[in-house]
């Protein structure tokens, strides 16, 4: 459907999220007829381009991150004359007048969103200097991404900042993992099948795992993420989104704040961790012509993690005892995000021993590297051989159903970018779930910052202690396959 003409103004248009995603993804929501021809995309930066320049820019980044769909020259021409550019250092007050020649005062009835992909500092001075430009007014929107803060005090700030000059149905908090197709999917699948549900609680769920691992290391980013490391940086946010969405009540309506209050309701019931043993910290060692962790960040004597695992629980009628394991690491053996709901076992078996053993149900939802959807069961072995039981799984891998369809799997900021201009928040993260997840962090990296973490080996499933944290239970991880 396509959505009404709008502005965007894109503050760190020259950036690295801006190239990467914000550029292809509005180019492909042209293309596919969602963007109309008349909406405007501004993009600022410091760089002392005119907008003929940054257009070029954007051309290169198609050709980078844009795909097959991107090669189209008439589409290209039509995408690239919605974009304009405006110098701009966002610090300095001299500059803001030229943002408001670009654009007009009143925001009319065209949404107009500005796109803060810049470092959090820059925050405050453009929520700030928009405002005093007399650029926002009802239709328009504020769109943000991590780090929303770096604990309770400093996030409560941010929204403080934000709230002074917007409403909150105007602040849009980004969590890319919420805008990926499997994890709305995780909402359909849960909300309009009759068979998950009922199943969907501790009697019949035995636990439920939550993995992010990535391959690569810190990379360029060590001053950044040192300091910070993989609790603050993955599990506040992403991790905790992901169980939100697993664990919620239904909400009585696919609506923002049905939705966001449920996944409050969680992030509220989530225990506090009080048992050491339940949080295991990581650090990459180095390996075969690969620098470690501290190496890497240039720092020797960093108890930063870059790898935990955490045994939590969410203290409520549905899920009581039910452990919650997440995990999540920088350098491990392969780039995987899942969630993986195993099931209980069937309360007796009715097979002799020689037929071997039922697996437990799991349903698994990838999000990386190819999202799908998984469901693990048991059959009898097909052929004469008798009752021999085997794992089956009913594999719903999106590639194969969009590919025979010839679609395209769209990136989660095609999604969100498009529900920031028509106003609709389900998908994004209110103020006060970010505080409610701080608060359970910030109460376990009260405990555990500064503790030397263990070192793992690089291309590992992490720290032995991690493997520990299920084995104590009879329980193991998901292979990273
Ligand atoms: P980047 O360093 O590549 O780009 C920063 C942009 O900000 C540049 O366009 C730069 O010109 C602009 N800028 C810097 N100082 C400015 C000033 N004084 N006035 C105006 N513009 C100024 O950063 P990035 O990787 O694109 O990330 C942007 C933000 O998004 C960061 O907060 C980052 O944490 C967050 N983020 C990035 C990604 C990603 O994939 N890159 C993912 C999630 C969140």
């Amino acid at each position: 459907v396509p959505v009404d003409p709008f502005d965007l103004v894109v503050f760190g248009a020259t950036g690295d999220l801006a190239r990467r995603k914000l550029i292809p993804a509005l180019y492909h929501r042209m293309h596919d007829g969602q963007m109309p021809e008349d909406a405007r995309i501004v993009g600022v930066a410091r760089a002392q381009l005119d907008a003929e320049g940054y257009r070029r820019m954007a051309e290169a980044a198609l050709d980078e991150f844009g795909g097959e769909d991107a090669r189209d020259a008439e589409m290209r021409r039509k995408f690239l004359a919605t974009i304009d550019y405006v110098p701009l250092d966002v610090m300095e007050e001299a500059g803001w007048s030229r943002l408001k020649d670009a654009l007009p005062t009143a925001c009319g009835d065209r949404p107009r969103a500005f796109y803060l992909s810049v470092a959090p500092r820059f925050f405050g001075p453009i929520a700030e200097g928009v405002h005093a430009a007399g650029l926002t007014d009802a239709n328009s929107r504020i769109v943000i991404e991590k780090p929303l803060g770096h604990d309770l005090a400093s996030a409560a700030a941010l929204n403080g900042v934000f709230a002074g000059h917007f409403s909150e149905h105007q602040i849009f908090r980004i969590d890319h993992y919420l805008g990926k197709e499997t994890v709305q999917n995780l909402m359909a699948l849960r909300f309009a099948n009759a068979f998950f549900e009922p199943l969907w609680n501790a009697r019949h769920i035995d636990h439920v795992q939550i993995t992010v691992a990535e391959k690569v290391g810190v990379e360029g980013r060590g001053p950044y993420y040192d300091g910070i490391g993989a609790m603050r940086d993955m599990v506040q946010n992403h991790l905790l989104q992901l169980l939100c969405l697993v664990a919620m009540e239904p909400p009585s309506q696919f609506e923002p704040d049905a939705v966001r209050d449920e996944k409050l309701k969680v992030l509220r019931a989530l225990a506090p961790l009080t048992r050491l043993e339940d949080v295991v910290r990581g650090q990459y060692a180095a390996g075969p012509g690969m620098p470690s962790y501290v190496e890497d960040a240039n720092a020797p004597t960093s108890r930063t993690e870059t790898f935990i695992a955490l045994k939590a629980e969410v203290a409520n009628w549905r899920w009581a005892g039910v452990p919650f394991y997440l995990r999540t690491g920088k350098r491990m053996k392969s780039r995987v995000s899942e969630v993986a709901v195993v099931f209980k076992s069937a309360p007796h078996s009715i097979f002799p021993a020689a037929s071997g053993r039922a697996a437990q149900n799991v349903l698994a939802l990838r999000l990386q590297p190819d999202e799908a959807i998984t469901l693990g069961m048991t059959i009898k072995e097909p052929g004469p051989g008798g009752m021999r039981l085997a794992p089956a799984v009913l594999d719903m891998t999106f590639a194969d159903t969009l590919g025979a369809s010839n679609m395209r799997m769209p990136d989660a900021y095609e999604r969100l970018v498009m529900d920031v201009i028509r106003g609709d928040q389900t998908l994004f993260m209110r103020g006060d779930e970010v505080e409610a997840a701080w608060a359970w962090v910030d109460a376990i990296t009260a405990r555990v910052d500064g503790e030397r973490p263990e070192l793992y080996e690089p291309g590992s499933a992490g720290p032995d202690d991690a493997l520990m944290l299920m084995h104590r239970d009879g329980r193991r991880w998901r292979e990273l396959a």
